[in-house]
């Protein structure tokens, strides 16, 4: 068991120094996966997704790496590289929103919105085109911090999602004070509703209040026709997901917009 530990303490060390040594050899890259309207199914803007592709000891999911990014604190430096080459590729594409996530150690940052406030003007980026993504964790346990920090950002223009919906313990009732711009919807969620009525009966009544309380509601995790069918017609505004596209490059995404243009 100990040793046990002992290897797991060494991994996580060993991926913190690497992920360090990667922010100043750029090992980094931002993916772009797109989100659609779900009507139209026209893409109206994308998540970026951080991806770790040079990494020498072999490249990595975020999964593997934004915990650890979180705890060391290199999280601030990392999501700021992200932040910045997003608003970057995507300042071009004026007629995309943007989506980047937010960890919890970055919205505790008392100098987070200032931060956000610097990467929009240095890149020209319309803060009507961006939306931060938070879950509901540290909302919860954070209350009045999320509270200013929202506000703030608001008043930047920017918009606030809340991320990972329906895989907390939190009813949209109680998420109301904080006024979320938009709600996704977990994709556990929505890899559900195609065989599971009770889930799907849930998912419809999660959406219809998160609609009446004014909030977009995106359904993410969408892999096949009949969940995307099912999930436009519980009445989400928008849906990402496999079955739309996966999240790719920016030059990839150029091409993918320009085809669908057409
Ligand atoms: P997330 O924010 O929920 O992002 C969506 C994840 O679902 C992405 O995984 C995406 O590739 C994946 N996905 C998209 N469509 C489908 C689908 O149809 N089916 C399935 N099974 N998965 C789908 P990814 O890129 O591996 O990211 C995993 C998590 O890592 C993200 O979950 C997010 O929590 C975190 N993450 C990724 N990039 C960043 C970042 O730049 N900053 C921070 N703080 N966290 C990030
Ligand atoms: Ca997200
Ligand atoms: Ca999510």
């Amino acid at each position: 068991y100990d040793a046990e530990l002992n290897s797991a303490r060494e991994r996580k060390v060993a991926i913190e120094n690497d992920i360090r040594e990667g922010l100043l050899r750029d090992e980094f890259d931002v993916w772009y996966q797109p989100i659609v309207d779900a009507r139209s199914q026209e893409m109206v803007g994308v998540e970026a997704l951080v991806r770790w592709p040079r990494r020498p000891a072999g490249a990595l999911p975020p999964d593997a790496f934004i915990t650890i990014a979180e705890t060391s604190g290199l999280i601030h430096a990392l999501g700021q590289f992200v932040l910045r080459r997003a608003c970057r590729d995507l300042q071009p594409l004026s007629d995309l929103k943007l989506s980047v996530n937010i960890s919890p150690a970055q919205f505790r940052d008392p100098d987070f919105e200032n931060k956000v406030a610097d990467v929009l003007r240095d890149s020209h980026f319309p803060a009507h085109r961006l939306q931060l993504e938070i879950t509901e964790t540290y909302v919860l346990e954070n209350p009045e911090r999320s509270l200013s920090a929202i506000g703030n950002l608001k008043a930047l223009g920017t918009a606030i999602a809340l991320d990972d919906f329906g895989t907390g313990y939190s009813s949209i009732g109680y998420l109301r004070r904080f006024n979320f711009d938009t709600i996704k919807i977990d994709k556990s969620l929505a890899g559900l509703v195609d065989h599971d009525e009770q889930a799907a009966a849930l998912v419809g009544g999660t959406i219809r209040i998160a609609s009446a309380l004014g909030m977009t509601v995106v359904a993410e995790g969408i892999e096949n026709e009949k969940q995307m069918k099912l999930l436009s017609l519980a009445g989400c505004d928008r849906l990402q997901g496999f079955f739309f596209s996966a999240p790719m490059p920016i030059d990839a995404l150029r091409q993918h917009r320009q085809r669908r243009q057409g």
